[in-house]
């Protein structure tokens, strides 16, 4: 059973909202609800972000408990929205 104790707010409200089936076993970008969360801050280089922005790597996408993707808090706020790190091209 999920401690949501645990989780943090936005990890708590997905829960919330998609139930915790499987929840840190099994995630999906499709099937269940994306929430980004903060990386912690650690020594030395950050990767860079592969959105384009060149900022480095301060989030990650999780869904249902587990870590699907890393990027700048754009970049994440994007997958959250999106399903896509990298913006949309309108014109491909
Ligand atoms: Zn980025």
């Amino acid at each position: 059973m999920t401690d949501l104790s645990k989780l943090g707010r936005l990890a708590l409200s997905a829960a919330m909202r998609g139930g915790t089936e499987g929840w840190g076993i099994h995630g999906s970008s499709r099937d269940h609800i994306r929430y980004s969360e903060p990386l912690e801050r650690r020594r030395g280089r950050r990767r860079r972000c592969y959105c384009g922005c060149g900022n480095p790597v301060t989030h990650r996408g999780m869904a249902n408990g587990v870590c699907l993707t890393q990027a700048c808090e754009l970049g994440i706020t994007r997958w959250v929205r999106t399903g896509d790190v990298k913006p949309m091209r309108t014109h491909p």
